[in-house]
């Protein structure tokens, strides 16, 4: 008797207690979520479920083609840009790992030369040395890029995701350009603006600094107002130049650090990635990556 009495007594109670709790939904705005199961921020528009707060491996995005989350891990396509003798690129389990020397494929005033801040031991101009046209001898940040042996090493995941909240970009490199040197964003030291070093930025917006020759700005040696792909920031995701392959013209859609998802000229399916933001800094310049990283950065090494 007194076991069926506390069955019935916990049955009431369920039945007091479920029935509160769909009064509380009615108050909540209920959501469609979306599968991701491969963890790419893509939602599966076949598997979906309705609730008041974001279900744990579900996503509102519902455009992922392929959410299948043992898809085979292969390098993306864009990495074949990146340059062949500057880089070393390999999966290693689902990172992907990019090694490069620091130094830019193409021509810069910055490379050692006999003549302007020529030195003794310097005795013939390296090959890709040009005179400074933007620039001049006198404004020139110290040290020829070949003084730097450079190192530099990034792990990101080879599916990168968003991360559940932005994070801001610090001095140093945060990002890869496909040349082979590295990216920078829009401070030349500790709470000090670019503005302060612009002078000293070559024609396509780099300079040597402690340790490396990086880019602060659109890099016109191999991309001006296009869709050229520029490089990779250090939260995985790769970095464009100021127009979408998708459609050819300036993203209209955005986000505060200039990412969108859309298809490119590396994806036919659709993923997040940055652009260089149509927007003049200092009336002439636009800035590569100010930031914030939407994914979960890795440091340059
Ligand atoms: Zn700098
Ligand atoms: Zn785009």
């Amino acid at each position: 008797m007194k076991t069926n009495r506390s069955f019935i007594l916990m049955f009431i109670a369920l039945a007091f207690f479920t029935g509160c709790s769909s009064d509380e939904e009615g108050s909540c705005p209920l959501t469609t979520w979306y599968q991701d199961a491969d963890n790419d921020g893509l939602g599966n528009p076949n598997v979906s479920q309705s609730a008041c707060q974001q279900p744990s491996g579900f996503v509102s995005n519902n455009s992922d083609t392929d959410d299948s989350a043992n898809a085979e891990i292969t390098l993306h396509s864009a990495f074949d840009d990146f340059d062949k003798e500057n880089f070393t690129i390999y999966l290693d389990g689902s990172d992907v790992v990019l090694e490069t020397n620091g130094h830019p494929n193409h021509t810069s005033p910055y490379w050692s030369s006999v003549n302007g801040r020529g030195r003794a031991t310097v005795t013939s101009n390296h090959p890709l040395f040009v005179e400074p046209t933007v620039t001049s001898y006198d404004q020139m940040a110290p040290g020829f890029i070949d003084d730097f042996d450079g190192f530099f090493t990034l792990r990101v995941s080879a599916n990168p995701s968003k991360a559940s909240r932005s994070s801001s970009t610090g001095l140093g490199p945060i990002g890869m350009a496909i040349s082979g040197a590295v990216i920078y964003n829009d401070q030349e030291g500790p709470n000090v603006p670019i503005d302060n070093a612009i002078s000293s930025l070559d024609y396509t917006g780099a300079h040597t600094g402690p340790q490396s020759y990086h880019y602060h700005i659109e890099p016109i040696a191999w991309s001006l107002n296009d869709d050229k792909l520029i490089g990779i920031i250090a939260d995985g995701f790769f970095l464009y130049g100021r127009k979408c392959n998708s459609t050819g013209n300036y993203p209209n859609d955005l986000d505060a650090s200039g990412g969108h998802i859309s298809t490119t000229q590396h994806s036919n399916t659709a993923e997040y990635h940055y652009h260089i933001q149509n927007e003049l800094y200092l009336n002439q310049y636009y800035i590569l990556f100010p930031g914030d990283y939407q994914g979960t950065p890795n440091a340059v090494q």
